[in-house]
């Protein structure tokens, strides 16, 4: 096999074209904070989108924020915040340089998908070049944009299978005021699935709800007017033993979660679907292996980190692996019959990666 070929990083979208069209087997590659991803037979060029970027397009009035495939998160959420908007969902490893296409392309969403839904519920358009070098214009930069299959959400999780992102589009929200952290106490797996259940379904409308498997905690986050949080604050804390945690230490906290810092540096990483009543097995099987893990909105997604060399072993429950050796996917075979399908009408002739590579 010839080892694999790094192509010159386009800077304009009519270079990206041109690229693809001039090779015939070919995979983006962002900033390589998901590295298991691109790991793909040699006969696979690489392409590096860091590039292509910059935001092209930021209505605040209209709550929308189009940007380049290769822009860096942390470009993305400072110019949000600037005007006091965000992005829901809480994107992942926003420090560590990750870019909004290959967020997109992974379908990572942080601990903030609990209220408002994952990074598939933001996404309102997509300019792809696709298997035969088109550029396709799918979704619009608009939030009431009915017209048409809604594509982009395929793109979610696709790992460049489909084709190159180029550009993206979001609808964004108002940031909170204020937020409140409670740290609940949570003494074993089952406590802990027992909080993350009655807590997701109680009318509190948490804004995060996650638990780390190693510590004998769920940590519940509330956002909203300041006014507003002592009350619900106190309410939770009839409810279950716990206390609000400081400021610094809240912070803390969901940095580490969005940062993926609780992980293992240089193991492997591995994004697991979860139910929140599998979260006592998904717990048992971390501290059987001697990892860590994480449990997010509310019990419906679970984080798994080895140590450097352990291998990924095969899950019982459907599972990507982000980073470090092993399967791809680590669960169950995928049912891929509708991938397949818009994979073929995208990308017939196999430029890009298939599906189980
Ligand atoms: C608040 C909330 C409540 C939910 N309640 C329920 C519920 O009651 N019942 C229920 O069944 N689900 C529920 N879900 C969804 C379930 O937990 C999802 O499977 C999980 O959250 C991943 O969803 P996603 O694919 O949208 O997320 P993502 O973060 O986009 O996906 C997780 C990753 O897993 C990968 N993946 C998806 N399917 C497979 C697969 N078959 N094999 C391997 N990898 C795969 C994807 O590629 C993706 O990258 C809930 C989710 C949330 C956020």
């Amino acid at each position: 096999m010839t080892p694999a070929t790094s192509l010159p990083a386009p800077a304009t979208i009519d270079e990206l074209i041109a690229l693809v069209r001039g090779t015939p087997r070919l995979i983006a590659v962002g900033a390589g904070t998901k590295p298991r991803l691109s790991q793909v037979a040699d006969a696979y060029a690489r392409v590096a989108m860091t590039r292509l970027s910059g935001i092209t397009e930021y209505e605040p009035s209209e709550f929308t924020i189009t940007a380049l495939a290769g822009t860096p998160l942390r470009e993305i959420v400072a110019a949000l915040a600037e005007r006091g908007q965000y992005l829901p969902f809480d994107p992942l490893l926003v420090k560590a340089g990750a870019t909004l296409g290959g967020t997109v392309a992974a379908g990572l969403s942080g601990p903030g998908r609990l209220r408002y839904g994952a990074l598939r519920d933001f996404i309102i358009g997509v300019r792809l070049v696709d298997g035969e070098a088109r550029l396709l214009r799918l979704g619009g930069k608009v939030v009431k944009n009915a017209a048409g299959f809604d594509l982009p959400k395929f793109l979610v999780g696709s790992a460049g299978r489909f084709g190159v992102m180029a550009e993206l589009s979001f609808k964004v929200f108002p940031r909170p005021a204020a937020t409140r952290t409670l740290r609940l106490e949570a003494p074993d797996a089952a406590a802990k699935a027992e909080i993350l259940m009655a807590a997701s379904a109680a009318r509190w409308e948490l804004d995060a709800l996650d638990a780390a498997v190693g510590e004998g905690a769920v940590f519940a986050r509330l956002a909203g007017p300041e006014t507003a949080l002592e009350p619900l604050a106190r309410d939770i804390l009839q409810r279950w033993r716990g206390a609000v945690m400081t400021p610094g230490d809240a912070s803390y906290l969901w940095q580490s979660v969005t940062e993926l810092s609780w992980a293992h540096t240089g193991g492997a990483l591995v994004k697991v679907a979860l139910t929140p009543a599998a979260v006592p097995a998904f717990v048992a099987f971390v501290q059987t292996r001697g990892a860590r893990g994480w449990v997010s909105a509310a019990g419906n997604l679970g984080l798994l980190s080895l140590p450097p060399a352990a291998a990924v072993e095969t899950l019982e429950w459907p599972a990507l692996t982000l980073r470090g050796a092993g399967p791809l996917w680590a669960g169950p075979a995928p049912r891929f019959e509708i991938m397949r399908a818009v994979k073929t009408a995208l990308d017939a002739a196999g430029r890009f990666p298939g599906l189980d590579d």
